[in-house]
């Protein structure tokens, strides 16, 4: 008899144990095949559908601060929320996805499919989770995609432009000046001829990106999968991975060397 739960094995048990361990090793390498051929299918999935301009905006985001100054929780604009951004806001403020739903959105003005957006409060029309008094938003660690990802990543990958341009948010400004202030350094120079010259460097760092697009986005369980699919290491190294975004940044504005 094979005592599988604690370990043990008896005398006669050898050629049980055998199996088992074969049975075991099949299972593990039928597996470990599995995850090779999904690794390889993504990666060419990667290859070919993943266009550059999102590896562009994700460095910008990873490079971009936000102030805090509030401005994209009012105005004109509204934050448009999918079920799982109900559901995720529902987790988060311990009420049910049809409170959600009925007391903080309304309809979307473009009718997507599944969606609504967040309700918008008085002249100014904030945000029905900003807290003006405080400057923040109520829901920050469940708020919605579009508003983890705003604003390098929260626009069209068709606009083409590696940066996305909102004249009111500060946070973009500011990292326009770093851009610029950085643009010639010779350290940062270099970085961007090696990493121009180094197909294999960029090809990871891109995946690198595409993997933070997901954790910003608040995907960590894809964001890990993609991890394990395009066999990232971890830790990253932050100060390095910071670098290479600057670089990738610089290059796709043209201010390579
Ligand atoms: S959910 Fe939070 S971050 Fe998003 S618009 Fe509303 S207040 Fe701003
Ligand atoms: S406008 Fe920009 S800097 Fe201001 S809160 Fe929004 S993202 Fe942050």
């Amino acid at each position: 008899m094979i005592e599988s739960d604690n370990g043990k094995f008896n005398n006669n048990s050898k050629s049980d144990k055998d199996k088992l361990d074969k049975g075991k090793s099949d299972k593990s390498e039928g597996k470990q095949e599995l995850i090779v051929e999904e690794s390889k299918s993504f990666l060419e999935w990667f290859r070919d559908e993943v266009p550059e301009i999102q590896s562009s905006l994700a460095a910008a985001q990873v490079l971009f601060e936000c102030k805090n100054c509030g401005e994209c929780c009012k105005g004109e604009g509204y934050a448009l929320v999918t079920n799982e951004d109900l559901q995720r806001i529902a987790d988060f403020s311990g009420k049910s996805a049809s409170t959600i739903f009925s007391q903080f959105t309304d309809p979307d003005p473009e009718k997507r499919e599944g969606c609504r957006i967040l309700k918008n409060m008085g002249p100014e029309r904030i945000c029905c989770f900003y807290d003006a008094r405080a400057r923040r938003c109520k829901i920050h660690e469940g708020r919605p995609e579009i508003c983890r990802t705003f604003p390098m990543l929260s626009i069209d990958v068709e606009q083409e432009e590696p940066i996305s341009l909102y004249s009111d948010c500060r946070g973009t400004a500011d990292l326009l000046k770093v851009l610029k202030a950085k643009a010639k350094g010779t350290e940062i120079q270099n970085e961007m001829k090696e990493l121009q010259e180094d197909a294999d460097r960029l090809a990871t760092l891109r995946l690198m990106l595409f993997m933070r697009q997901l954790q910003i986005a608040g995907r960590e369980d894809e964001a890990e999968h993609v991890r394990m699919l395009a066999g990232i290491r971890l830790p990253v190294d932050e100060v390095q991975f910071k670098k290479d975004c600057l670089a990738y940044v610089l290059l796709t504005l043209g201010e390579g060397p």
